[in-house]
């Protein structure tokens, strides 16, 4: 097979940046190539289902630029497609004078990101917005949303197989070859022909990346994040999203509440090391992922640094200390109210001095682009980032 385009990876970054390769190439020869028999079906399939807002973000960052214009374009997507969507608002709320510092700066950020509606609440308005939380300030998104990702995944590939792109479901791609002039690359023992490259391989990222000849300077290190159903009384009253302001020197937001589009309301996830790229429940450790880990310095300069919010994270994975996590926010909520439910786990990356790497990390290497960082809330900017990609590979931007 002879092509212009190969995507690694068919979750919501890879489905997207064919998208945007043919909105500028209408006609191009892209094919997707997905090792497992589904789309979506790690990170793109297993998240909070959240439409981000831009709240978070440093102002001046590709992640605060791509989630800003990602959010809009996604509600639009989704309206058009007739997929499910809440524009259902979120509470980031303050429970210790401690976290007012840290709302502030949410409030800034927001504010410096544009976004629209935001607005400091107080305990009274807590409370009328979410009858269940209580807290003492809150920020009030009222654009932040709830859509179904697989559905989108699932809507792109359509999409993409009615203008002719080719979608080769159980395909791992296992080996790049980069000339001066083409890509070659192994799947299933074939190999084919390609002008360029672009590696969405999300959890193997850094791993393609090694393939194609590039020596990354982060490294992928998988963070599992646990969720529970909320049961009983308070699942009826739980209205939107209630989020706790996130601790500033971590990229992942807190255990949170979120009322998803099919109704249910979900607690978590919470962020514990995972043992294997691929280890969910019930799965072994991956001695080949523990082995490179333990190769890497900036995992152990990470963990060296983490102790205390690593055991912390651990011990969330029991019901009772994850429903006290929980309770900061929803006093209401007890154990018996979480029903244990599925886990997504994080592609993050970490630099070689063990910090977590924050920004979307995506760089080009000849004929091939690599994204090398693209956590949350890389669901939301997902089409905005298929186009900043596409704009990559016609040497426009870094
Ligand atoms: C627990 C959790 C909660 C999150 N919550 C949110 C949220 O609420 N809102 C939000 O905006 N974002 C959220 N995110 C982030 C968001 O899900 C990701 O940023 C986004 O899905 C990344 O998409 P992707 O296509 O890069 O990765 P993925 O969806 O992981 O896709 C990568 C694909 O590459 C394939 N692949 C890997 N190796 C190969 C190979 N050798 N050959 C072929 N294919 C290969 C994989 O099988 C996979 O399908 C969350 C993530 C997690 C894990």
């Amino acid at each position: 097979m002879t092509g212009e385009l190969a995507v690694v990876g068919g979750g919501l970054i890879g489905l997207a940046t064919a998208r945007a390769y043919l909105e500028e190439r209408p006609g191009a020869d892209v094919v997707v190539f997905e090792k497992e028999p589904r789309l979506a079906t790690h990170q793109s399939g297993n998240n909070s289902g959240v439409i981000h807002s831009g709240l978070y973000y440093r102002p001046g960052s590709l992640k605060a630029e791509l989630a800003v214009a990602g959010a809009e374009e996604m509600y639009r997507f989704v309206e058009e497609e007739q997929i499910p969507f809440d524009r259902s608002g979120k509470l980031v709320v303050a429970v210790t004078e401690r976290e007012l510092p840290a709302l502030e700066e949410l409030e800034r950020r927001g504010n410096a990101n544009g976004l629209i509606g935001l607005r400091r609440i107080g305990p009274e308005e807590i409370t009328e917005i979410e009858p269940t939380a209580t807290g003492i300030a809150a920020l009030h998104v009222p654009d932040a949303g709830v859509t179904d990702y697989v559905a989108v995944a699932e809507r792109l590939a359509a999409r993409l197989q009615e203008q002719d792109v080719v979608i080769r479901r159980g395909s791992p791609l296992t080996a790049i070859r980069e000339t001066s002039d083409h890509v070659e690359v192994v799947v299933g023992g074939e190999t084919h022909r390609f002008r360029n490259l672009v590696n969405c391989a999300g959890l193997h990222s850094d791993r393609i990346a090694a393939l194609g000849g590039i020596r990354p300077e982060v490294r992928i290190v998988p963070f599992r994040g646990e969720y529970f159903t909320l049961t009983g009384p308070l699942a009826e009253r739980v209205r939107a999203s209630i989020y706790p302001v996130p601790d500033p020197r971590y990229p992942f937001l807190g255990v949170h509440f979120t009322r998803a589009v099919d109704g249910s309301v979900h607690v978590g996830p919470n962020a514990v090391l995972a043992l294997g790229r691929e280890q969910y429940r019930g799965r072994p450790p991956s001695l080949r992922d523990l082995w490179e880990m333990a190769r890497f310095g900036g995992f152990w300069r990470l963990a060296a640094a983490n102790v205390p919010a690593g055991a912390r994270e651990m011990a969330s994975r029991w019901r009772r200390l994850y429903a006290r996590q929980a309770r900061r926010l929803v006093p209401g909520v007890r154990a018996g109210h979480l029903a244990r439910g599925r886990a997504g786990i994080r592609a993050q990356a970490v630099d070689r001095y063990g910090k977590l790497v924050d920004d979307f990390v995506i760089e080009r290497s000849g004929r091939s682009v690599h994204v090398l960082n693209a956590p949350s809330p890389g669901a939301t900017a997902s089409l905005a980032i298929g186009r900043h990609i596409a704009k990559v590979i016609a040497g426009g931007t870094r």
